[in-house]
């Protein structure tokens, strides 16, 4: 009934509230803002931990599937925005400067330097397809007003990466950017609904090119077995698009991914390969984000987790609690093993009782809590807590090693 309905909305508030990433991304000490740099996040090392992590497994994901990563500027001549249409379309929402009478704009997004940077080379249909990926810092003069933690940022950086290939490539370069994306979240263990965005009122391009790109979509989330709704409509004017959107342990819905072709692009910057005849022929691009923005990526996953990270991801894995001071040499020795081994561990050796210092660590959402007593100093074991689950009993320190080892993300994605 209606009461109920109600009761149940303010327990939901409630849990939000109490995720709530800006809340705890102080309280576990990942970030801060300030208003010296508004909608920019300044990273404390845990959550620069954090960012490390997620590039570093976009990056190793991509290397195995093809892509390379490239680097392009961040601030360039309005000449290369009137050529996108940022100019015209975008310019209220990009930090513009001017230099020796030039007239200057940091990049809110990388698609118009990896053209610029596609068109200083050169290619034939054998070189293809490109997959150039770039984590490259983007600005967007969002209004102050609008601005959100790290849901809504003026700096941020995207997992992105731009396919340039030939049109009887799009197909297959769809699938690796599918396949691509159910990797990534797999690792997360996210539930992903899939939409299918078809043309805009609003386009470039004849119908017969839209009957063909549409199709060419639908094929290939099919061809994976993937339930997709059509969003009529929906789709950006230059071309159809994937969008990706996963549900958090809240119910709500984030979109994060998007994997949409483009065909104006290489129509404005003229981008063309050497075909097998020997013709320049147009080259199709293909834009992927699978997480977005990282920021905002961070933003859900700790909203999603409530702070507490999977093992291969959290900041600090493992905090050593010597019972007492006579075990605080021992408790030293673990941590030591274990940095070695190559375990984020801290010690914890303050003169705080162990039941403070092991609530303390839970408060903190660290995955393991090592107690070092009588008993363990002398076997060199420890004894093992986990956040939120309680005592694992005791192993070797060479053991524990390993079970953190062994919770690395190829573990979601290694049997496929
Ligand atoms: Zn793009």
């Amino acid at each position: 009934d209606l009461k109920e309905e109600l009761e149940q909305r303010l327990e939901r508030l409630e849990l939000a509230r109490k995720r709530d990433h800006r809340r705890l991304g102080r309280e576990l000490g990942l970030f801060q803002f300030s208003e010296t740099s508004p909608g920019s996040a300044f990273w404390l090392p845990k959550g620069t931990h954090l960012f490390n992590t997620l590039v570093q497994l976009s990056r190793e994901m991509g290397q195995k599937r093809g892509y390379t990563e490239v680097r392009t500027p961040v601030i360039y001549d309005a000449q290369l925005w009137k050529t996108s249409g940022h100019w015209d379309k975008y310019r209220e929402n990009m930090f513009v400067t001017e230099s020796e009478e030039r007239e200057l704009a940091l990049k809110p997004m990388n698609c118009p330097g990896h053209c610029q940077l596609y068109k200083l080379q050169r290619f034939s249909y054998r070189d293809l397809p490109v997959r150039y990926s770039e984590p490259g810092p983007l600005h967007r003069n969002e209004l102050s007003g609008t601005l959100h933690g790290l849901m809504r940022v003026r700096h941020f950086v995207q997992d992105d990466a731009h396919i340039f290939c030939t049109e009887e490539q799009v197909h297959d370069e769809v699938v690796g950017c599918l396949d691509f994306a159910f990797d990534t979240y797999r690792v997360f263990g996210f539930d992903v609904d899939i939409e299918l965005s078809t043309r805009p009122e609003v386009r470039i391009g004849t119908d017969e090119m839209w009957d063909r790109s549409e199709a060419m979509l639908a094929s290939a989330l099919e061809s994976r077995g993937l339930e997709y709704t059509v969003n009529e409509g929906d789709g950006a004017f230059y071309g159809p698009k994937i969008d990706l959107h996963m549900t958090d342990s809240l119910g709500r819905s984030w979109q994060i991914g998007t994997i949409q072709l483009d065909y104006n692009f290489p129509e404005r910057f003229d981008l063309t390969y050497t075909g097998p005849d020997n013709q320049e022929h147009r080259v199709v691009m293909l834009h992927r984000a699978l997480m977005g923005s990282y920021e905002r990526f961070i933003g859900i996953l700790i909203e999603h987790y409530a702070g507490e990270f999977p093992v291969w991801l959290a900041p600090v894995q493992a905090v050593v609690l010597p019972i007492s001071d006579r075990h605080a040499e021992a408790a030293a020795r673990v941590r030591d093993e274990l940095v070695q081994a190559g375990v984020r561990v801290e010690l914890d050796d303050r003169s705080e009782s162990i039941g403070r210092r092991i609530r303390e660590a839970e408060l903190q959402k660290i995955p393991y809590m090592l107690v070092v007593g009588d008993r363990e100093a002398e076997a060199g074991t420890v004894a093992v807590r986990r956040h939120g689950e309680g005592d694992l009993g005791t192993e070797p320190v060479a053991a524990f090693a390993q079970r953190v080892a062994d919770d690395a993300p190829s573990r979601y994605t290694a049997n496929r």
